[in-house]
């Protein structure tokens, strides 16, 4: 018998089926409510909070957030299990970042996994170690998200140092748990091509042989104006697949295979 309880509840600001974004296959995608970073570029602001937001204008202001049991969001995604297993899917979870509810996300994790369903966790990887290491035990895929190389400047762009961040990669990579680092590629923040040979000589000092760019886009700009609060990233263009190219073959020459 697992020793998490499917009743234990969480705060989800979205459940969304269909990705093919967020690992392989088709898959549903939980979004937790928290997250310990504060990313200029964060396209779900709204995920940053750990208590319900109101989001909207006027008098149509609704929560962004309702709470969940492990079984409702176990039953919920298992409606799409013929989709997994056509497509070789399953379920992520995200955020914001699973790590910030770590009861329910373990318990989620635990049920998916009794169902033989594919688990993946989308994370910044910022959680206690003991706290990162139970939950990526219980994941067949850690997308794991390097924002900088240096500590410095991770801290600027995000609100915390990355030395926690390095060392449960590691750990991950120790244990021989399956990752995808990704670096999410931000204008003037980590995008220059001094940055893309910092983090080759990183991604080699890890001993990581492939990474997902994820090129900086807008699509969470009118979600600040719906909850009412600045946007750093405003008007900042997006970049483009053609814009990577530099920045990819860096890494590519660094013998990392190197992805959009
Ligand atoms: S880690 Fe992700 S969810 Fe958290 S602030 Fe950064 S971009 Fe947003």
């Amino acid at each position: 018998m697992s020793r998490y309880s499917v009743n234990m509840m969480g705060l989800l600001f979205n459940i969304q089926k269909f990705s093919l974004h967020d690992g392989p296959g088709i898959r549903t995608v939980v979004f937790f409510k928290g997250c310990p970073l504060s990313c200029k570029w964060c396209c779900n602001p709204e995920s940053q909070q750990a208590e319900p937001c109101l989001i909207g204008e006027g008098e149509k202001k609704t929560s962004d957030s309702q709470l969940y049991s492990v079984e409702e969001t176990l039953e919920i995604c298992l409606q799409d299990r013929p989709f997994y297993e056509e497509s070789g899917g399953g379920v992520t979870l995200s955020g914001g970042e699973a790590f910030t509810q770590p009861e329910f996300a373990a318990a989620l994790l635990s049920a998916l996994r009794g169902e033989g369903i594919h688990t993946a966790l989308e994370t910044s990887g910022h959680a206690p170690a003991e706290v990162f290491e139970e939950l990526s035990s219980l994941s067949d895929l850690l997308l794991f998200d390097i924002k900088h190389y240096d500590g410095k400047r991770h801290a600027k762009g995000t609100g915390v140092n990355n030395s926690l961040i390095l060392k449960n990669l590691k750990t991950a990579l120790d244990r021989k748990i399956p990752v995808l680092s990704r670096i999410p590629v931000i204008p003037g923040y980590n995008n220059s091509k001094e940055d893309a040979h910092g983090f080759a000589s990183l991604l080699m000092e890890m001993g990581l042989t492939r990474v997902q760019l994820l090129p900086f886009h807008q699509f969470g700009e009118r979600k600040y104006e719906l909850l009412n609060i600045p946007y750093a990233m405003r008007g900042v263009p997006q970049l483009h697949n053609e814009d990577m190219e530099d920045f990819k073959h860096i890494i590519a020459d660094a013998g990392i295979s190197c992805f959009i």
